[in-house]
């Protein structure tokens, strides 16, 4: 129905490639996380990681059909770790570039980044800063011909190697929202240190890191844009960041519900399978409602942003609803599950992990509904 034979044929490589290059690693990468530099130059060389991307700088020029196919099998990768490195170098590090960069930052970052060269990351959320972007901290201040940056990150995915950050920091006082710059930053200039490799409740497999900045000087032009409008242009970019979760949490919302069928046949609890129980069917049959109504919402997002319109209010609420759908799913799976549930060997217990921060990144729920709340003007 959305999806011609073009597109189903991308899905098949895309599937293929995670069936044979990620799947089978993912349990040694949940031990000792991801190695970017290698799966990224494989995915480059495949055309994964610029499909949106203007051809001009190694991109697919394709539309926003093709980059829901690659999010939705993403979704098949066993653990979320993976498919959130993967959105951080193609949505959520990187569409700023695209879309405000000089053609110096996108011949080199750009370019780099579609290419698989370079691990990129995104660097926003501070200790004292998350939910309250306009709270950070980090400062550039303009010295001749580069700014001298000060301040620190903290839980940034690809952190510990990425080649370069798209960080966003305050370049002045007076001018409210206008008081920002977003910046392209090489991780190899004197002055930045990876201070911590995070450890985490899940997401294990991507590594996430704790950076500083003494007096790192980066050059005028790894300034995206114009100078003062950086948090404008990390509010759009957070769109295309929040729209990769979608169509991720439908399919591996189904690839829960397919697993815990799979097992509840099998088990045979008072004598009967599990599956034939009432309450878990009608459990079953409940989720599935929802998450066809979250592939619907996906769909018409798609279907939105193919037309051009602002999709900020749509965006926010599927982003909410699919945080709270996976983690609810994740967890009353495992319950299904049993005992057997709780045991690190089946994966339900890592997407119960995993699912966890779905309603945290990216922007909390409470800021979804807020975001919401402030669109219908109450
Ligand atoms: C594994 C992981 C990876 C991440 N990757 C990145 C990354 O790559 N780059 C990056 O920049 N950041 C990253 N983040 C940071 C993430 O975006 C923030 O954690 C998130 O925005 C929340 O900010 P916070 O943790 O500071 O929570 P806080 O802002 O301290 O909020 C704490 C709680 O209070 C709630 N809250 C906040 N404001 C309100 C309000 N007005 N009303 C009611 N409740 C409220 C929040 O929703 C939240 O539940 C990552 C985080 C994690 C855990």
């Amino acid at each position: 129905m959305y999806f011609n034979e073009t597109h189903e044929a991308f899905r098949a490589s895309v599937r293929r490639f995670i069936d044979r290059e990620i799947n089978p690693h993912m349990d040694e990468w949940e031990e000792k996380s991801v190695p970017l530099h290698d799966l990224f130059k494989k995915m480059g060389e495949l055309g994964f990681l610029g499909i949106r991307y203007d051809p001009k700088y190694g991109g697919q020029g394709l539309d926003y059909w093709y980059e829901t196919v690659l999010l939705e099998e993403a979704g098949h990768i066993r653990g979320f770790g993976v498919s959130t490195a993967i959105a951080v170098q193609t949505n959520m590090a990187t569409p700023a570039i695209d879309a405000f960069g000089s053609e110096y930052l996108k011949d080199k970052y750009l370019r780099g980044a579609i290419a698989g060269d370079l691990v990129a990351a995104i660097a926003v959320t501070e200790p004292d800063a998350g939910s309250d972007v306009f709270a950070i901290k980090t400062r550039a201040v303009r010295k001749g011909d580069h700014y001298l940056l000060n301040g620190s990150k903290t839980y940034i995915t690809n952190g510990t190697q990425a080649d370069f950050l798209t960080l966003l920091a305050k370049t002045g006082d007076d001018g409210g929202y206008h008081s920002f710059g977003l910046f392209v930053v090489p991780t190899d200039l004197p002055g930045f240190v990876v201070s911590k490799k995070l450890d985490k409740l899940g997401l294990r497999s991507s590594d996430t890191a704790e950076l500083f900045f003494d007096n790192v000087a980066v050059p005028v032009e790894n300034l995206i844009g114009d100078e003062g409008e950086g948090f404008i242009y990390q509010m759009k970019q957070f769109q295309h960041e929040r729209f990769t979760i979608l169509p991720g949490v439908h399919v591996c919302v189904q690839d829960m519900i397919d697993m815990t069928v799979d097992y509840l046949k099998k088990r045979i609890v008072f004598g009967k399978p599990l599956i034939t129980k009432q309450v878990l069917r009608h459990r079953l049959a409940g989720w599935l409602m929802k998450n066809e109504c979250l592939k619907q919402l996906t769909y018409h997002i798609v279907r939105m942003k193919m037309d051009g319109r602002d999709v900020t209010r749509e965006i926010s609420m599927g982003k909410l609803f699919a945080g709270q759908l996976i983690a609810e799913v994740a967890s009353g799976c495992l319950q299904m599950f049993g005992g057997m549930g709780f045991m690190n060997e089946t994966l339900i217990s890592r997407y119960f992990r995993d699912s966890r921060i779905m309603s945290i990144g990216a922007g909390a729920d409470e800021v979804m509904y807020e975001i919401i709340a402030r669109l219908e003007g109450f």
